[in-house]
């Protein structure tokens, strides 16, 4: 029987009687209706120890909490123990060592913040409150990827809390294989990761802010765009990464957004994105030569604080033909009934990603060119499963044309999602998690399952 008093919790414990439980449960997609049974706030280590104790006594589900941003909401749950280790965001730069050790609960501003500050880039994610441990165990896609990797490829030590509430610490000498899976396929399978130690990258002072919008282009031009960005990466500098939007949106129209970085000046911007310039007198061009601290804030500050929406990310790994490129735009030529916004993203791959092999950790598909993202977003709550039912049925195409899908954009619906999230890196994985959580403490709808069970 649960023990209503909580005793053994510790940290600061959320119930449902208490005034900030509605504040306190929600996930950054407000689309996501979860309502567990308790939330602990942990301060140190041993607030997660006696949670996971807690939890296995009552035989509780546990979900782990970063910075909220799960697509699907698998940071809780119904009726579960939601061990949130947000409060844990202490970060320690070492010049000397060229180290930088965060707690897991850090989230991209405030570590961009401080390496900014000092005169670093960090390859981490677009948006602010993603926390850094939650991006990083899935991969970790961002704009300075190509110049340095993804963030999970500049991880040098992992710290975390096993299933035992026993402290492990996995490097490439210690725990490797944990740590090969942590690279990739981490979120919430082997543990609480308490902490990351990341190499310092070489010091980059200033860099460009790429951002470019046609807005009201027509089918043509977006196909013509389309065209030039494949085209482009076929010979991209490693020192430029770009998000592409192809979007939809009820306030601006249909239009394609460009944002991105270049670790070089504006005049190199100018030259190496000069074929986007001839497509349409609707674009509108705007690059910034500002510190590398700015270029993060800007991007930063282009994000909502929250969102109600269906998305999904798989991996592209064809050359698309024009046909197949007006296909694409075709899907959100109309938004879903009551959805305000509807985009198929592009996020740039390539460079130092491909640097490192399929199975030098747990992050599969390296080799691919791009995630194409598809979203849709809405504000009403009665719209809610129309625009869920809409990105179901335009998935149907993009499936047929794409491979795997990445976790950090996880999609519910995934039929065999253990495989198309890590390929063939799967049964590796689950020999890892049975070797580090045999019982299955650590389960949620997504889980690396071992088999037989
Ligand atoms: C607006 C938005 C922008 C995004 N931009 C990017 C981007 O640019 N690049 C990119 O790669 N991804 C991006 N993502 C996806 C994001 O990286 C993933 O959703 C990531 O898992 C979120 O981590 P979190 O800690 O914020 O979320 P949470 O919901 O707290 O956690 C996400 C998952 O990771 C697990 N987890 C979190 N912390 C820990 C930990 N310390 N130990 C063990 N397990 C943990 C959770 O259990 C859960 O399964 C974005 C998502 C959103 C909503």
């Amino acid at each position: 029987m649960i023990d209503f008093n909580y005793r053994g919790l510790t940290g600061d414990v959320i119930t449902k009687e208490d005034f900030s439980y509605e504040e306190e449960r929600k996930a950054w997609n407000r689309a996501i209706e979860k309502y567990p049974l308790v939330i602990i706030y942990c301060h140190i280590n041993d607030d997660i120890i006696n949670a996971i104790t807690w939890a296995k006594l009552h035989s509780l589900e546990i979900r782990i909490r970063s910075g909220r941003h799960h697509y699907e909401g698998y940071s809780t749950g119904n009726d579960v123990v939601v061990i949130d280790i947000s409060k844990m965001n202490g970060i320690s730069v070492d010049e000397e060592i060229g180290t930088v050790k965060i707690q897991g609960g850090v989230r991209n501003r405030e570590l961009y913040e401080v390496l900014g500050e000092l005169g670093y880039p960090f390859p981490g994610g677009g948006c602010p409150t993603v926390g850094v441990s939650g991006l990083t165990l899935g991969g970790g896609w961002g704009y300075s990827n190509r110049l340095l990797g993804l963030a999970s490829d500049n991880l040098l030590e992992i710290e975390l809390i096993d299933y035992k509430g026993e402290r492990i610490v996995a490097t490439d000498e210690s725990n490797e294989d944990l740590f090969w899976a942590l690279r990739g396929a981490g979120g919430g399978n082997f543990g609480v990761v308490t902490s990351m130690t990341f190499k310092l990258p070489e010091k980059i002072k200033m860099a460009t802010l790429i951002d470019i919008d046609y807005i009201g282009v027509d089918d043509n031009e977006i196909l013509d765009i389309f065209e030039t960005w494949a085209h482009l990466y076929k010979s991209l500098d490693k020192r430029v990464n770009l998000k592409m939007g192809i979007y939809n949106s009820k306030i601006k129209g249909r239009g394609v957004r460009i944002t991105g970085i270049l670790y070089g000046s504006k005049e190199e911007a100018d030259i190496i994105l000069r074929p986007f310039k001839n497509i349409s007198e609707k674009g509108v061009f705007d690059f910034n030569y500002i510190s590398v601290l700015d270029v993060n804030r800007r991007i930063q500050d282009s994000h909502p604080p929250y969102e109600k929406y269906k998305s999904a990310g798989r991996f592209v790994y064809k050359d698309y033909s024009r046909n197949e490129m007006a296909k694409i735009i075709k899907l959100i030529e109309e938004r879903a009934n009551g959805g305000v916004y509807a985009a198929v993203s592009l996020y740039g791959l390539g460079g130092a990603i491909g640097e490192k092999g399929k199975n030098d950790t747990a992050f599969y598909y390296r080799d691919a060119k791009f995630i194409m993202g598809f979203q849709s977003v809405w504000e009403e709550y009665e719209y809610a499963l129309m625009n869920i039912e809409w990105v179901k049925e335009k998935l149907i195409y993009i499936n047929s044309i794409t491979t795997g899908s990445y976790i950090n954009f996880p999609y519910a619906e995934i039929e065999d999602y253990e495989k198309e999230y890590y390929g063939e890196n799967l049964e590796k994985l689950r020999e890892i998690k049975l070797k580090y959580d045999p019982y299955e403490v650590f389960k949620f709808p997504q889980g690396i399952r071992i088999l037989g069970k």
